[in-house]
């Protein structure tokens, strides 16, 4: 039994087998599913799929298109963070990815300060989004006053930056890439970080592992990050599968 501590089902690329795509993940192995819902456009998608059982949601403010929200979308938001099956915040983070968002460096920091706040509130851990930008969420994270419990998602860095993280309380997030042959960093970092710090993530639609590269990704496939975290980390498939998961019970203790 797995978790997917991270899916954007709501996503429009699942718009056509919604339905058969969550049936057939459960159906492989899959016990839990977290809807990682930071777009505004998708909020409301979001609450709906949640009403079934098994689907919980984390709600935030992507760095990515921080300019676009206002005052009152934050609002709404911290009302989303109280719904019982949201066990999460986020994604929120930096990302300094795209040209413009080089721009907008100040307004990203503004949106994690308040979703730190929110997820502080409310008990609730958070998931970070980081793109070329992990020395300065080092930086950033070590200034707050305090730091909530969290996993940094799709991690992409260093072994280094990834022991910083653990040491601050966080959690790291393994997806696709780590089964990509190029991968050898992350390969290193899933070697070296404890089984009781990773957390399985398929952050589908994107990101499908390399047996199903170049295609539209989906929840059931966690099998093959699974298989290989078991091949690197030298360990039976079912025990990575068993740690994983209370793990992401232990984060997300939301889910019931
Ligand atoms: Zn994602």
């Amino acid at each position: 039994m797995t978790i997917d501590t991270h899916a954007h089902i709501t996503d429009i690329k699942f718009d056509n087998d919604r339905k058969d795509v969550i049936e057939k993940a459960f159906n492989s192995g899959l016990s839990k599913l977290i809807e990682v819902s930071c777009q505004m456009c998708y909020w409301d998608k979001s609450l709906e799929l949640i009403k079934q059982n098994d689907i919980f949601a984390s709600f935030g403010i992507h760095p990515a298109d921080v300019l676009k929200y206002v005052k009152s979308d934050y609002e709404k938001l911290e009302i989303l963070i109280q719904n019982e099956k949201c066990v999460a915040v986020g994604e929120t983070g930096l990302d300094y990815h795209y040209d413009n968002s080089k721009k907008n460096i100040d307004a990203q920091k503004e949106s994690l300060e308040v979703q730190l706040d929110l997820a502080k509130k409310y008990g609730k851990p958070v998931i970070i989004h980081c793109r070329d930008a992990y020395d300065g969420i080092i930086e950033f994270i070590k200034k707050q006053s305090f730091i909530p419990k969290g996993v940094i998602h799709c991690f992409s860095g260093t072994l280094e930056q990834a022991k910083i993280f653990v040491d601050l309380g966080f959690y790291i997030g393994i997806d696709g890439p780590v089964t990509y042959k190029k991968s050898d960093i992350l390969k290193k970092v899933v070697k070296n970080i404890e089984i009781g710090k990773l957390l399985l993530e398929t952050d589908c639609p994107y990101l499908a592992p390399q047996k199903y590269r170049g295609t539209r990704n989906e929840p059931s496939y966690i099998i093959e990050i699974v298989k290989e975290i078991a091949s690197i980390k030298n360990m039976d498939v079912d025990k990575v599968e068993k740690i994983t998961t209370q793990n992401a019970l232990s984060l997300f203790k939301g889910i019931k």
